[in-house]
C-alpha cells in the first residue's frame, strides 16, 4: 500500500533536517527523503565535510529554539571582530561585537558536527521519517488535487509516497526544483573555494578575516581548539595544484595573501574544494510544493550567508506550515514565496555584488576602493546597519528567530 504523510522534505542536508526539527510537536507526519546513506552506516562516505559554516545570530537563536544549541555550544567559536581588506591596498574595516554591544558577530561551527547535532535531534523527533539512500526522481499530481505522488529510487527499486505537499531541499542540483516546474538561474564563477582546518601557533583572539583579492576573496574564521578554518577563493585552473602542493606552500600562500598576518601554523588538516556558482530559483512556489535553501539560492560563500538565509527560509516556512490548515491549498505556498522574496533579493545582490566589486573585472577602481573600505571604517551609522544585515537581523523575524516556540496547528 502507498505511504501518505502529510509533508514530505526532499533531502536532509542541513537545511532539510532543521525543517524535520521545527515541524516537531505539530502533530504532523512527516518524512525525509536523504540521498545519502544513514551516517555511520557501511556505506556512508568516510571523508566527512571539512567546512565550517559561520552561523548569524539569528541562526543561532533559531538553533536554540529548536533545542540543538546545547549540543553545538561547546564546539562552537564566538566571532569577536571582523578585519575586512583588499590585497594591495590601503583601505580596511573592522567590526567588533562589543563595541555594536552583542555577544558576538557570529559563532562558527565545523559542519560534522552541525550535521551530527541534526541528526540526534531528529532521532527525538515524533512523526518524523527519514528514508535515506533514497533519491527522489518523480513526482505526480494526485488525481484529487489533494497534493503529490512522489516516486523515489531505492536501492531496492522504486516506491511511491503521497504527501499534501513536498519541500524541495535538495541543494543546488535540485532535481525537485525541475519537478515542480521551477526553472533556475545560474552564473558559474569560474572559482572553486578551498577549505581546510589550520592550527595556529597563535591564538586566534576570535578575530575574522576576509581578504578580497583579484583572485577572489579569502576568509579566516576562528575555529574551537586555536584552530582557524580558510576558505580560499581560486580560478577553477589553480583549484588542483593548492589541493595537492606541499602545507608549507599554502601556508606560505595564505599568508602572502594575508600580508603575512596569520603567522605561524603548526598543522593543516584535509582539504576539500567547492565549484563555485550563483543558482537562483526563478520562483519559490509551484502548486504543491516549495524550494528552500541552497534549492532556492546558492551563493558564493563571500560573505558566509546561504546556510543562514535558509534557515529563514525554514523558519518562515514552518511558521507557515503550523499556521495552514489545508496544506494541500496552494495559498499559503505563494504567500511563503511572498514573504521571502526581499531576503532572498538582498542576499543574493549582496553576495554577487561584493564578488563583482573586488574580481579582476571590477568597475570601481582598487584606489576607490580602498576609500569605501575606510569610509566605512569610519562611519558608526553604516556599520551599524552592516552588522544588523550580516548578523540576520531585520524586519518581521519568525517566530523561531524571536526565541519563540510554533503554535500548534489549527482545525482543519
Ligand atoms: C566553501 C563553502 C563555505 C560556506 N560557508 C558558509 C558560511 O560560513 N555560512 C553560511 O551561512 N553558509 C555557508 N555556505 C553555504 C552553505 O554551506 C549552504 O548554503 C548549505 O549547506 C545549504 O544547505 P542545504 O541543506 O540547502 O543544501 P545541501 O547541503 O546541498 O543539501 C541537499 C541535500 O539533498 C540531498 N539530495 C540531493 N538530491 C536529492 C534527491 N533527488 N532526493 C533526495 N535527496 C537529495 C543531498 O544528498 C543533500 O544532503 C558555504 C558554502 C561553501 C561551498
Amino acid at each position: 500500500m502507498t505511504r501518505s504523510c502529510d509533508i514530505i522534505i526532499a533531502g536532509g542536508g542541513m537545511i532539510g533536517a532543521s525543517l524535520a526539527c521545527a515541524l516537531d510537536g505539530l502533530g504532523l507526519d512527516v518524512v525525509v527523503v536523504e540521498a545519502a546513506p544513514t551516517p555511520g552506516s557501511p556505506t556512508a562516505p568516510a571523508v566527512l565535510d571539512e567546512r565550517s559554516t559561520a552561523l548569524a545570530p539569528v541562526t543561532q537563536r533559531i538553533l536554540q529554539t529548536l533545542d540543538i544549541w546545547p549540543a553545538l555550544a561547546p564546539e562552537a567559536e564566538p566571532i569577536h571582530r571582523i578585519h575586512v581588506s583588499r590585497r594591495g591596498g590601503a583601505g580596511f574595516t573592522r567590526l567588533d561585537a562589543a563595541r555594536d554591544g552583542v555577544e558576538a558577530l557570529g559563532y562558527v561551527v565545523a559542519n560534522r558536527v552541525l550535521g551530527e547535532a541534526l541528526a540526534q535531534r531528529i532521532e527525538a523527533c515524533d512523526g518524523v521519517e527519514v528514508i535515506n539512500s533514497a533519491r527522489v526522481y518523480g513526482l505526480d499530481q494526485l488525481i484529487s488535487g489533494r497534493g503529490v505522488a512522489v516516486t523515489l529510487e531505492t536501492g531496492d527499486g522504486r516506491r511511491t509516497l503521497e504527501s499534501r505537499a513536498l519541500v524541495a531541499a535538495d541543494g543546488a542540483d535540485s532535481r525537485c526544483r525541475r519537478l515542480l516546474g521551477i526553472g533556475a538561474q545560474r552564473h558559474d564563477y569560474g572559482q572553486s573555494a578551498l577549505v581546510a582546518n589550520l592550527a595556529l601557533r597563535r591564538p586566534h583572539d576570535g578575530l575574522a578575516y576576509e581578504r578580497f583579492t583579484r583572485d577572489g576573496p579569502m576568509a579566516l574564521l576562528p575555529m574551537t581548539g586555536g584552530r582557524v578554518a580558510l576558505v580560499l577563493t581560486l580560478p577553477q585552473a589553480e583549484v588542483a595544484h593548492w589541493l595537492a602542493c606541499s602545507d608549507v606552500a599554502l601556508v606560505a600562500e595564505v599568508n602572502r595573501r594575508l600580508g603575512g598576518r596569520l603567522g605561524e601554523v603548526e598543522a593543516v588538516g584535509a582539504r576539500q574544494s567547492w565549484p563555485l556558482s550563483l543558482v537562483r530559483a526563478t520562483r519559490l512556489a509551484a502548486a504543491h510544493g516549495v524550494v528552500i535553501g541552497n534549492a532556492a539560492h546558492t551563493l558564493h560563500p563571500v560573505a558566509g550567508q546561504g546556510f543562514n538565509l535558509g534557515m529563514r527560509d525554514m523558519a518562515v516556512l514552518a511558521e507557515a506550515i503550523a499556521a495552514t490548515p489545508a496544506l494541500e491549498d496552494s495559498g499559503w505556498l505563494q504567500a511563503y514565496a511572498r514573504k521571502r522574496y526581499p531576503d532572498h533579493c538582498r542576499l543574493v545582490g549582496f553576495s554577487h555584488g561584493l564578488v563583482q566589486l573586488f574580481g579582476r573585472r571590477s568597475p570601481v577602481p582598487g584606489p576607490l576602493l580602498d576609500i569605501g573600505l575606510s569610509g566605512l571604517d569610519l562611519c558608526e551609522i553604516g556599520k551599524r546597519g552592516f552588522v544588523r544585515a550580516a548578523m540576520g537581523l531585520g524586519p518581521g523575524l519568525p517566530r523561531l528567530a524571536r526565541g519563540l516556540q510554533l503554535r500548534g496547528r489549527p482545525a482543519p
